[in-house]
C-alpha cells in the first residue's frame, strides 16, 4: 500500500483535534514500523517517537539517538506520517530538526534557555514547529515566558503541552492541570495540547484523561502508544496498545463531535 500525507503540516487546524501517537522511545525499526502502521491505519497523521531520551535515572534505556532519527525519517516517509521528537541539546538541535516535522522540548528543560533561544533560530531556518511542554515545577506565567525565548528568534508556530505537574498526590505519576487549558485559551493566541500519558503513568488511566482532555477544549494530545507495551524498553506501563488506541479514538471522537470538531 502506499501511504500519503493527508494534512498538512499545520499541527492545528480550525475544527479538528490533532492526534499525535507513537511509541515513548525508538527501540528497533520493526518496533516504530509496526507502531507507525497502527497509526496510520488508525487514520492518523502524526507520529512521535523520542531517539534522544532524558530520563531521570542515568541507567534507563537513552534512547537510540542519531540512529533513531533516520529510523523516524525513513518510516514516517513510508507511512506518509508527520513526526515530532524531543530536541535535548543546544548543539544538536540544527541536525536532529533535518529529520522531523516538529520540534518537541520536554518538561525537563523548559527551563533551558539556551535550548529553547537555538529551537527558535532553527524552527525559523528549517520552518519547523515547535511543541513546547510544561516544565513539571513552572507556572502557566513562566511557561508563557518560556514561549518567548522560542519565538524572540522566530515567527513560527508554538503549540503548548501540559504533561502534569507535580503535586502531593503520588497515586498518579503527575497530576494533569486540566484547568491551564482554558487560563491558556484566556491568557494567549497559542494552542495548548494534553499530554495524559506522562501526567497519569498508567495506561487505564489515560482513556478517561483523554476523553477529559478533549471535553476541556484542548487543540489535540500527544499520546504513547505501544503494539507490546509489556516489552517496551521506556514507559510501557502507560503506553495504550492497539486495541486501547481503537478505544480511546472511538471514545473521543464521540466527545470531539458534540463540540462539532473531528479527530485527525
Ligand atoms: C516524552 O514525551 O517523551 C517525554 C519524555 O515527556 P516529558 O518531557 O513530558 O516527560
Ligand atoms: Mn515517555
Amino acid at each position: 500500500m502506499n501511504y500519503q500525507k493527508n494534512v498538512s503540516t499545520d499541527l492545528i487546524a480550525d475544527g479538528y483535534v490533532t492526534i499525535i501517537a507513537g511509541p515513548c522511545a525508538i527501540e528497533s525499526r520493526e518496533q516504530l514500523d509496526t507502531i507507525a502502521k497502527i497509526v496510520k491505519e488508525s487514520g492518523l497523521s502524526f507520529l512521535r517517537a523520542g531517539a534522544y531520551k532524558p530520563r531521570t535515572s542515568p541507567y534507563s534505556f537513552q534512547g537510540l539517538e542519531h540512529k533513531g532519527l533516520e529510523m523516524l525519517k525513513e518510516i514516517g516517509d513510508k507511512y506518509g506520517l508527520y513526526t515530532t521528537s524531543e530536541v535535548t541539546d543546544a548543539e544538536t538541535v540544527s541536525e536532529v530538526a533535518k529529520y522531523i516535522d516538529i520540534l518537541q522540548i520536554g518538561t525537563r528543560n523548559m527551563s533551558n534557555f539556551a535550548l529553547l533561544k537555538k529551537v527558535g533560530a532553527v524552527a525559523k531556518e528549517q520552518k519547523k514547529k515547535v511543541v513546547l511542554k510544561r516544565g513539571w515545577a513552572s507556572t502557566i506565567k513562566e511557561w508563557l515566558l518560556a514561549v518567548e525565548y522560542i519565538t524572540s528568534q522566530s515567527d513560527e508556530e508554538v503549540i503548548l503541552c501540559e504533561r502534569g505537574i507535580r503535586t502531593f498526590e503520588p497515586y498518579t505519576r503527575f497530576t494533569l492541570d486540566l484547568s491551564a487549558v482554558p487560563v491558556i485559551k484566556k491568557l494567549s493566541k497559542l494552542p495548548i495540547i494534553i499530554d495524559p500519558s506522562h501526567a497519569v503513568g498508567q495506561s487505564d488511566l489515560v482513556i478517561p484523561m483523554s476523553r477529559a482532555a478533549i471535553a476541556v477544549g484542548a487543540d489535540g494530545i500527544i499520546v504513547e502508544i505501544h503494539n507490546e507495551p509489556e516489552k517496551a524498553l521506556c514507559d510501557g506501563q502507560q503506553a495504550l496498545n492497539e486495541k486501547q488506541t481503537a478505544d480511546m479514538l472511538a471514545q473521543i471522537r464521540k466527545i470531539a463531535a458534540t463540540l462539532g470538531k473531528k479527530i485527525r
